[in-house]
């Protein structure tokens, strides 16, 4: 027996095993103890009893809700659920299979043509998440002799996907292009092949990247681009069209186009719009795809009805920004520091430390406000945040009355007070 295995056996913890070695593990517990000595409830995992919109209920009570990415209000949408019906009538609610052997439905070729056209793409290809649609294809497309630059506030699945890749991986700062461009000068000499991975729209500040410089220095140094739409599709542009729309910037000049269907097509699962021969390829050899379940037939239509209403209702898009930048203006006016947001659907407001980020979350809470907190890993201890998601479906008497209650709450829960 190892000494390991000797100690637990004294210390008759269960039959098999522990993990306490597994890395990281035990820095969680240290972390959990530590929320427990604050005596702060603990702001995830909570469930939400029905639809989570502009309101959500919780344990029975009504809160305004503003950690939902169901930025068009689509989600509890007739015309969306009716479809989502229909397919389940018509196809079950699995597709029981991967689509290279019997998962094929009709609705997948529908869903994916409609992706490429909203990018003038020539083609399209469905995951069944959108973590995992980084993961494998860029995992896949990219080998150990390549190298992979990304913004240093790319999402999770993007630095999983280059890890699983084995590329050489480098991080540049936060929509510093002309960092971007030194970094990758220098990578590219030797190197095989280059991705540069950037967001539409980032998660955690809320900004944009300037899309034109970006494909331009991907240009001149043979790289190919890729960008994460995932807060930006059905966002940004008056019409939804993303950052290209936005920055009036042709989209043929992005190589990869990636997007989720969880947020603004009030869906489950990603995509990746670009030419016909990349994903040709990945639809016959990406193993997240083929070795993976199709996509459900009632999410594809859940996906397809929700890009078709975005196209027939450009107003939503117009709400969800004024909403957003209503809500950004009115934290500055009160002396607050809603941070780098660019006001068009996640708007941060900068604490100071993660203590008076979880406390003010869970005040808030208390004053009939879902917010959640964002603190270290996930972003420096110095940058933790609340993070909003504003929606279409916030009223603009919603959206004061938060204003206010947050002004209050946040002039209630100073820094100096729980710095010590
Ligand atoms: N990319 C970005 C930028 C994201 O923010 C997220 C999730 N929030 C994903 C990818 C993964 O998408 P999904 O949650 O649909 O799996």
């Amino acid at each position: 027996l190892s000494k390991r295995r000797a100690r637990q056996e004294e210390s008759g913890a269960g039959d098999g095993r522990s993990f306490s070695d597994v890395p990281g593990l035990r820095d969680f517990e240290l972390l959990k103890t530590a929320m427990e000595a604050l005596d702060l409830p603990n702001p995830f995992f909570r469930p939400h009893q029905g639809v989570a919109g502009a309101t959500t209920t919780i344990g029975n009570e009504e809160y305004l809700n503003f950690s939902s990415y169901n930025y068009l209000g689509l989600n509890d949408d007739p015309r969306v659920k009716a479809a989502a019906h229909a397919a389940i009538e018509r196809h079950g609610v699995s597709a029981s299979a991967s689509r290279v052997v019997s998962g094929e439905r009709p609705l997948h070729a529908e869903l994916e043509g409609a992706l490429a056209a909203h990018y003038g793409a020539e083609d399209a290809i469905t995951l069944v998440s959108g973590h995992a649609t980084n993961v494998t294809v860029i995992g896949h497309l990219m080998g150990p002799r390549d190298v992979i630059l990304h913004d240093a506030m790319i999402h999770n699945s993007c630095v999983e996907g280059a890890r699983l890749s084995g590329a050489r991986r480098i991080p540049f700062a936060h929509n510093d292009a002309a960092a971007a461009e030194r970094e990758l000068a220098a990578a590219r000499r030797g190197a095989g092949r280059a991705l540069v991975l950037i967001e539409g729209h980032y998660s955690m500040d809320g900004d944009v990247p300037d899309l034109a410089r970006f494909i331009e220095i991907a240009r001149r140094h043979d790289a190919w681009l890729m960008v994460d739409e995932a807060h930006s599709m059905g966002v940004l542009g008056a019409t939804g069209h993303g950052i290209a729309e936005l920055q009036g910037v042709d989209p043929a000049g992005v190589d990869i186009w990636m997007g989720t269907l969880s947020k603004t097509l009030c869906s489950c699962g990603g995509y990746v719009a670009a030419r016909r021969q990349l994903i040709n390829w990945l639809r016959h050899t990406a193993p997240g795809f083929v070795y993976s379940v199709g996509l459900a037939p009632v999410l594809a239509a859940s996906a397809l009805q929700s890009l078709n209403i975005l196209h027939e209702e450009p107003w939503r898009v117009a709400r969800l920004n004024a909403n957003a930048t209503r809500f950004r203006d009115g934290l500055r006016a009160r002396g607050l520091d809603a941070g780098a947001s660019a006001g068009h659907a996640i708007v941060p407001l900068m604490t100071g430390s993660s203590v008076r980020a979880g406390r003010l979350s869970a005040e808030l809470f208390e004053r009939g406000v879902n917010v959640q907190p964002i603190t270290f890993p996930a972003v420096p201890e110095r940058a933790s945040r609340l993070r909003f998601f504003l929606t279409a479906a916030h009223t603009e008497a919603q959206i004061d009355r938060t204003l206010d209650i947050v002004a209050e709450t946040a002039a209630g829960v100073a820094p100096a007070e729980v710095a010590g």
